[in-house]
């Protein structure tokens, strides 16, 4: 199925069950020889989400052998004080709007920075040395803390503050929407992108409804107007593979 030679190190991927973080899990199984998958309950708006997320797993599992020999435990992680603290769109009921600075109401203050915190205790704790998320500063970026000028801060504050020497790798961070879909397309052919297509949930709103041509939600919140431009534009460009 890959190219890659697993290596006999771990990693921890940050899971939310969303379209992106699917396609790291899957880049992850290609290369690494012990793979976990960590998630975080913050009180979310949809238990959609955390549904989604063992779909996947298992989705994976199902279709992939080779993977499913490598895929380890799985971690979820309560942050609803977290989520207490960073109230927006996303953990409430307000409405989708670009905030007076510039973001949009559905970020949620710092929050992969948080995420990252947690994994890497977690990580430490299970002796994973990479830590492997879904950032990217391509297309809609405006999280800030999606930047991998801020993933590289990061590292080196948890390196700095946990004696370490975690590797942050953002394998997404660099590629379009489109180029998400080709890079499941290399990883795992037409099994993977249907699975993603059909398990993984994007939607803001957490509407499953009907199936679209790019996957299941409402059609016209920002997570899925994304993912379905991401997805018109690669079918338009014939599906090319993205090298991983
Ligand atoms: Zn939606």
């Amino acid at each position: 199925m890959t190219a890659f030679r697993p290596t006999a190190d771990g990693a921890l991927v940050l899971f939310s069950g969303g379209q992106d973080s699917a396609v790291c899990l899957a880049w992850a199984l290609a290369r690494y020889g012990r793979v976990e998958t960590v998630g975080f309950d913050y009180g979310q708006r949809h238990i959609v989400e955390m549904e989604a997320r063992q779909r996947v797993r298992t989705g994976l599992q199902q279709r992939f052998p080779d993977w499913a020999a490598r895929l380890g435990e799985d971690h979820v992680l309560d942050l609803r004080g977290f989520g207490a603290v960073a109230e927006s769109a996303l953990t409430t009921d307000r409405a989708i709007e670009m905030t007076a600075r510039g973001l949009p109401s559905t970020f949620v203050p710092g929050r992969n920075l948080v995420f990252l915190v947690y994994a890497a205790a977690l990580a430490d704790r299970r002796g994973l040395p990479v830590l492997i998320g879904g950032m990217c500063e391509t297309d809609y970026s405006g999280y800030p803390d999606c930047r991998r000028d801020t993933i590289d801060a990061m590292q080196q504050a948890l390196n700095l503050g946990m004696e370490q020497t975690f590797r942050v790798e953002t394998p997404l961070m660099r590629l379009t929407k489109a180029q998400t879909w080709g890079l499941a397309a290399a990883l795992g052919g037409e099994s993977l992108v249907s699975l993603i297509v059909e398990e993984s949930h994007t939607c803001y709103r957490g509407e499953r409804g009907e199936l679209h041509p790019w996957g299941h939600g409402c059609g016209d919140c920002p997570a899925c107007a994304l993912r379905a431009a991401g997805w018109d534009a690669w079918v338009a460009a014939g599906r090319p593979a993205t090298a991983p």
